[in-house]
């Protein structure tokens, strides 16, 4: 199927859109005049071609944000921005039928799951609306001598540089420019280059609300290209980044040059952990979804599964079963529950897993390949795959997959299950199943990792922080604290006698 192929009703988010980048309130193509294609990781359908930035677009860009940040959009007053984030969330509402679809033809997530993340993405545009008009300094007495009058106040960092995966564009866009415009910062948005369309589809809707131009920027590129040199700019006050540990890290390092400020969301490789007392009939579905979502490409993924021994065989069993029953298929098809992965390094990283799994002695319950029947052969798919006997040093248990891969294992003792799920550099999130209070308080507190679920997976509500200890990340998404983030605080201090 090419993208003329795609039925009148699929093409909406395609035909007649600008397929230019956005800055300065104006769409353009890159300097260089070099462009990126955009594909369907279901069929490989090209669906459109998008400007492939580099340095000097990047300037162009930047400057753009910086000129908005000194300009108009200072004097924007908090009501004014909670007004504007209000009619942004009117606007994704309206639109997010083609915004849904959107993000299922460019990264190959499920219609049913891009239309379900609605409220994790209008109510955090509605949150961030919110929280515009409820920030604030304090008054703080001091103990100097004579009369001195002292307070605290919140001022915006200035130009914002978001770069995000290609996982859950419209989300990671949201969740950087939303707390942006709450706090009075202008952004540049670089998306990846995986799945640069929901962003400029974004970027529409950004000026159809009226944000002033150079406020909300989207500059399309890859990586080396575009990503690297907004990470290093000097006009870049801070950087807020969704990814990979391994380019965390070096956005760490480019940011160095002007001790511009960082917020991490990184990578994981989140334990589940399964008590004997658990509820089966939830923790199997729940525990088996916690991986297979998004085909395992999303950073939370539950991968690692420690099952009480008592329920071990039982558990990995019923699993199984739960794994070979997903419907696996084009995202556009809204029985699909499972799509495909994004692209082809992506299906050649994780076969590299599935083939290293049992040489290291892992046994293999379900999956295990790449499908390749015709209906899957155009795209990047892989079976729902459940290895047993897996041991905490095997490499499916260390390394983040990003691929729908559970590693289940035995544990005889709560005690032991903590100390092996904290085995591990990351500590994004963890899960518990289990009918005992004790236990589920007492999980919740040992977990290193950012957000802990206990008989649920995925919950993530606008008003809760989310984000990483360790080497997933450091900052957090959603939440009061958030905004803090991208506030500056000045403390002044007036002599009145
Ligand atoms: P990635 O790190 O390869 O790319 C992320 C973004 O960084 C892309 O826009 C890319 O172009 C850009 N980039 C790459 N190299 C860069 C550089 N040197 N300087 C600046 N920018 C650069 O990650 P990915 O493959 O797109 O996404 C998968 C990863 O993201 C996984 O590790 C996953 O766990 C993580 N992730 C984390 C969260 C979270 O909230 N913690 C959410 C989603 C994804």
């Amino acid at each position: 199927m090419t993208a003329h192929t795609l039925p009148a009703g699929l093409r909406r988010p395609l035909d007649g859109r600008p397929r230019q980048m956005f800055i300065g309130g104006a769409w353009t193509d890159a300097l260089s005049g070099e462009t990126l294609e955009s594909r369907n990781p279901a069929t490989r359908a090209l669906l459109a071609t998008v400007p492939a930035a580099g340095k000097a677009d990047i300037d162009r860009a930047v400057s753009a944000a910086r000129s908005a940040f000194e300009g108009p959009w200072s004097r924007f007053k908090p009501y004014e921005r909670q007004v504007l984030l209000l009619k942004i969330a009117d606007l994704f509402e309206t639109h997010w039928d083609e915004i849904s679809l959107s993000d299922t033809l460019d990264m190959g997530m499920p219609i049913t799951r891009t239309r379900a993340n609605r409220n994790r993405v209008i109510g955090m545009l509605r949150f961030y609306a919110g929280m515009a008009t409820a920030l604030h300094g304090e008054t703080i007495d001091n103990s100097l001598p004579g009369e001195i009058v002292s307070f605290t106040r919140k001022e915006p960092v200035g130009v914002v540089g978001a770069i995000i995966p290609w996982n859950a564009p419209t989300a990671a866009s949201v969740w950087k420019i939303g707390p942006a415009l709450a706090t009075g910062c202008t952004v540049v948005l670089k998306p990846s280059e995986e799945a640069p369309l929901t962003p400029l589809l974004i970027a529409e809707l950004m000026a159809e609300a009226g944000v002033p131009d150079g406020v909300v920027n989207v500059v399309t590129g890859t990586g080396q290209a575009a990503g690297a040199p907004l990470a290093e700019h000097p006009g870049v006050d801070k950087i807020v980044f969704t990814g990979s540990t391994a380019t965390g890290q070096n956005i760490v390092r480019a940011s160095a040059g002007n001790l511009k400020r960082v917020s991490l969301e990184l990578g994981g490789k989140s334990p589940v952990i399964v008590c004997a007392d658990a509820d089966l009939e939830r923790a199997v579905p729940t525990a088996a979804m916690a991986v297979f979502a998004n085909s395992g490409q999303i950073c939370i993924a539950g991968s690692r599964l420690f099952v009480a021994r008592a329920i071990h065989d039982e558990f990995v069993e019923r699993l199984g079963r739960f794994a070979a029953g997903l419907r696996i298929g084009n995202g556009i098809d809204p029985q699909t529950e499972i799509g495909p992965l994004i692209s082809r390094r992506q299906l050649e990283r994780v076969s590299g897993y599935l083939e290293v799994a049992p040489a290291e002695g892992a046994r293999l319950v379900t999956g295990g390949s790449r499908l390749e029947e015709a209906a899957f052969a155009d795209g990047y798919f892989v079976s729902p795959t459940v290895f047993a006997d897996v041991t905490d040093g095997m490499t499916i248990a260390r390394e983040e997959i990003f691929g729908p891969v559970i590693s289940a294992m035995p544990f005889d003792t709560i005690e032991e299950a903590v100390t092996r799920a904290n085995d591990t550099p990351y500590g994004l999130a963890a899960g518990v199943f289990t009918r005992d209070l004790s236990n589920a308080h007492r999980l919740a507190n040992r977990l290193h990792a950012g957000s802990v679920w206990v008989n649920t997976y995925h919950a993530i509500d606008p008003a809760i922080p989310f984000g990483g200890y360790k080497a997933s990340g450091y900052g957090r998404e959603g939440g009061a604290e958030h905004l803090h983030e991208y506030l500056n605080t000045k403390g002044v201090f007036i002599r009145i006698d």
